[in-house]
């Protein structure tokens, strides 16, 4: 973050604002393997504090221990039973990101931020309602990471695996939007923190030149686009972006990572009453899902407080996803987990604007 030689002052910015590889720069005068050390407590074995740095001195303990994280914990909330968690961060300048943790059986998945709100202004999502802050940074993102594996050694999910095994960007954002950082956060998920690629999906609402791009990096992540409507007219009405990048052009930038990727594509479908859930959308959805060869998740409209969006009613939803499978696609109907607690899709960001 401060290339030009000037000292850094520890307490200036969390470490994890500094590229894994410049850490040194924090550690002026100690020895190059206190900065490999500091690497691992950050991304290997996220600890809460720095105090639990074991293995490094006290008065460099203490100097990290200063702004270990980039963010404040402003709410730490359960629901489910203690198996969802949403955390409210705080960053200095004010901004906050929003995370949600879920345990399952054999997952235990965060669910990430890429921005501090959101410019797509898809009609029936929270975070797209209050429009755009800012970007998060690369280390903003990932730190959202480690903070959960650190909150997870010490107050693990129980009958959940005990760090974070898989990484969705479904948050507040659009992480092809936010391109270069997200592709760092990415590299620092893989390349330093050691996750797998195949445990991390980047969601997107279509952002045709960010799919092309994502297609040529080395990391074979998994993709999922939220379609929402299965033609032109119906979709544009729910998504804005379509106007600048069509059905048709998604599903070619879809199919072109496939192609090189060979990663099972997944179609997001949020299913609002009288919007998208004929079934002669779901007809049409299933073509689109056959071609790209892509598992449909449907998921029942979260409702918004600045829209008046219903979900469609539980017969319509078992329908539709009937009709999907009867045309032959595959789907799966998501469960929502967090609503109580407004950390369910689309409601990222919701408490902290309207209070
Ligand atoms: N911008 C990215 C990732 C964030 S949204 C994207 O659009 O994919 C993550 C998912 O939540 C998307 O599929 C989005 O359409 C869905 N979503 C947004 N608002 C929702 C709501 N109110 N109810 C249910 N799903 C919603």
């Amino acid at each position: 973050m401060d290339g030009a030689g000037r000292q850094l002052v520890v307490s200036d910015a969390s470490p994890y604002l500094v590229a894994p590889e410049d850490l040194g720069t924090l550690l002026p005068g100690e020895p190059g393997f206190r900065a490999d050390q500091l690497r691992d407590w950050l991304y290997r074995s996220p600890v809460l504090t720095a105090e639990e740095m074991t293995n490094l001195p006290a008065s460099t303990r203490e100097a990290i221990g200063a702004s270990l994280w980039p963010f404040e914990v402003e709410v730490d909330q359960s629901a489910d039973n203690g198996r969802t968690r949403k955390w409210l961060f705080r960053a200095p300048d004010g901004a906050a990101i929003e995370t949600v943790l879920m345990g399952y059986r054999k997952r235990t998945t965060i669910c990430i931020s890429s921005q501090v709100g959101c410019a797509m202004r898809c009609t029936f999502c929270a975070t797209g309602q209050f429009g755009f802050d800012r970007h998060l940074e690369a280390g903003e993102i990932v730190a959202q990471v480690a903070y959960a594996n650190a909150f997870l050694r010490r107050f693990p999910i129980s009958g959940s695996p005990e760090r974070v095994t898989n990484v969705v960007y479904m948050g507040m954002g659009e992480p092809l939007a936010n391109y270069e950082r997200v592709r760092e956060s990415l590299r620092r998920l893989i390349d330093v923190a050691g996750l797998s690629a195949r445990s991390i999906t980047v969601s997107t609402v279509g952002v045709v030149p960010g799919i092309r791009r994502l297609a040529d990096e080395p990391w074979p992540v998994y993709l999922a686009v939220s379609l929402h409507g299965a033609d032109d007219e119906t979709r544009s009405r729910l998504v804005p972006l379509n106007d600048r990048y069509p059905l048709e052009a998604v599903i070619e930038a879809a199919e072109a990572y496939f192609a090189s990727k060979g990663r099972r594509l997944s179609i997001e479908w949020t299913l609002i009453d009288g919007a998208n859930d004929s079934d002669d959308q779901a007809r049409r959805l299933a073509a689109i899902a056959k071609r790209l060869r892509a598992h449909v998740n449907v998921i029942a409209l979260n409702p918004t407080p600045l829209s008046a969006d219903r979900p469609s009613d539980s017969d319509r939803i078992h329908g539709f996803v009937e009709t999907l499978i009867a045309n032959g696609a595959n789907a799966t109907l998501r469960e929502t987990r967090g609503q109580e607690i407004d950390a369910a899709c689309g409601q990222l960001r919701l408490r902290s604007v309207t209070e």
